[in-house]
């Protein structure tokens, strides 16, 4: 039987980035996917934000998507638009950038690393106990595993298998979207529930509009586009030429559990809602992240299995947050005088600093917080990328994490820290840093004398000139020496 630690369903954009993660840990992972190629849908996510940004970069690979993307202030709520040039990242922007390309991009540097992926084969099911999981493809075949992560989408099959709840609230509302040609050019721009403008690379029109019904079978017809038209506009404008539609809706669900036992769920496959705001894929990416380096110290047993119930405890709640906040940009873009009314509150409140930098940090994934206890406002955020000095020259933060391995980053006195149980898996670096320390939204920060930072470039110990609670953190995140 073919053996594999870990068994990724679905190279999707999460499963690839978590197939990274692992191989950059050195864990034998795999991919099965369901498609021959990565899926053309035109429909799918723009872009990427802030902080998936900063995550590729911590691992060196940021620039390849910089290179295809185009930075802009993308970022928005409830197409409010919110600038985020003000926050202290390297990464103040959003990177329009379509999903397929991501993928691609996701896809060739997975190949980089040695991965697998056995394509046109689906996961159809599995059995687990206390020494692995049976992994069955749709070819009858079957893998032998230590973990299984479900990476598989909306739909989860591994999901539904684990019979894990997949709670939240019905649509209430369906969008149309199709590329269409008009004898008279409308006015491009949104309205009250979609917009209408350019398609992508051609002189087509892109519709974008709620529909009537909620329920449909099959894609949206030319018959759909007219009648959404005349609903918003009073007039179809003579539309013709459908070339491509789909649908999308408001459907909002997540995994009461994003583990039961061997078996662990990550992007769609745990977090259901609408595109409102563009944070799915941004999710699943960061997801991937949070999980990754968790699992390959479980797999390589340097760390009990209790390490992945932190991926639940951290994750869930970001995921209820990325629910709360799209349900809240339906209500917001709606059709309707008092939603019209809530949109121009909104849109005032947004034009003030604080509540415009509480939001689009929120969006941009840039005030993720891992509580992870009281202490200094650095611990269970992310660690800036601060421009280092060390004995070799000048260093950026972020490439001391392009292997995906923890730093105990020392500022204080050089020599100062003893971790020599851990030297096989924690790098020690000493450095100065004279700059400011401004973290998103909090603003200044006292400057912290030491810092832990795991792999998915969360700080997990602030150090204050003692090592008071480092040998702990060293132990909880990182195992016994
Ligand atoms: C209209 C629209 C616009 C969007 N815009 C944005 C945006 O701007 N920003 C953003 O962040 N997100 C956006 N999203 C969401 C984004 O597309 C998803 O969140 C993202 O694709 C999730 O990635 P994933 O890898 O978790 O799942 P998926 O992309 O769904 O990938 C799952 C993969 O698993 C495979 N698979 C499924 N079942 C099996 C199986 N049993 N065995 C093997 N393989 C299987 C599938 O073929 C697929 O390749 C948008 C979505 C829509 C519909």
């Amino acid at each position: 039987m073919v053996k594999h630690a870990v068994v990724i369903a679905g190279g999707g954009p999460t499963g690839m980035m978590l197939a990274a993660e692992l191989a950059l840990a050195q864990v034998d992972v795999v991919i099965v996917e369901r498609h021959a190629t990565p899926d053309p849908d035109r429909s799918r996510a723009g872009g990427l934000h802030a902080r998936t940004i900063e995550v590729l970069d911590l691992r060196g690979v940021a620039d390849r998507f910089l290179e295809e993307g185009k930075a802009m202030q993308i970022q928005g709520f409830g197409r409010i638009p919110l600038d985020i040039s003000d926050f202290p990242s390297r990464h103040n922007y959003g990177l329009a950038l379509p999903q397929i390309q991501t993928e691609r991009l996701l896809g060739t540097w997975v190949q980089e690393l040695g991965v697998p992926t056995t394509r046109e084969r689906e996961v159809t099911g599995f059995t687990q106990d206390d020494t692995g999981v049976d992994v069955v493809l749709s070819d009858g075949t079957s893998i032998q595993a230590d973990y299984l992560v479900g990476c598989d989408g909306g739909r989860s099959v591994i999901r539904k298998a684990a019979g894990i709840e997949f709670a939240g609230w019905d649509p209430s509302t369906s969008w149309l979207m199709a590329d269409v040609e008009m004898v008279e050019k409308p006015q491009f721009g949104l309205r009250p529930g979609g917009g209408i403008g350019p398609a992508e690379g051609g002189d087509r029109i892109r519709v974008v509009l709620t529909e009537r019904q909620v329920e449909h079978t099959s894609e949206p017809s030319l018959q759909d586009v007219s009648e959404a038209l005349i609903a918003t506009d009073g007039t179809d404008y003579g539309v013709h030429s459908l070339s491509w539609s789909s649908r999308f809706t408001d459907n909002t669900r997540q995994a009461a559990s994003y583990r039961e036992g061997r078996i662990l769920l990550a992007g769609d496959a745990a977090h259901a809602h609408p595109p409102l705001g563009g944070q799915g894929l941004n999710t699943g990416v960061q997801d991937a992240v949070n999980l990754g380096w968790k699992l390959a110290q479980v797999v390589k047993k340097t760390s009990s299995q209790s390490l992945l119930d932190t991926y639940h405890d951290e994750r869930h709640p970001v995921g209820a947050r990325v629910l709360q906040s799209t349900m809240a940009q339906v209500a917001l873009t709606s059709p309707g005088e008092r939603h019209h009314a809530l949109r121009n509150t909104m849109t005032e409140l947004l034009s003030m600093d604080e509540p415009r930098q509480s939001i689009a940090a929120m969006m941009s994934g840039l005030d993720i917080h891992y509580d992870l206890g009281p202490g200094h406002p650095l611990l269970g955020r992310r660690m800036p990328d601060l421009d280092l000095v060390t004995a070799d020259g000048p260093l950026r933060v972020f490439t001391l994490l392009h292997d995906a391995k923890p730093v105990l980053l020392n500022l204080g006195e050089p020599g100062s820290f003893d971790i020599t149980p851990w030297g096989d898996r924690v790098q020690l670096v000493d450095a100065t840093y004279t700059g400011q320390w401004e973290l998103p939204v909090l603003g200044a920060v006292t400057a912290p004398i030491a810092a832990l930072i795991r792999p998915d470039g969360y700080a997990a110990w602030v150090g204050d000139g003692t090592d008071t609670g480092l040998r702990d953190a060293l132990t909880t995140w990182f195992g016994t020496p």
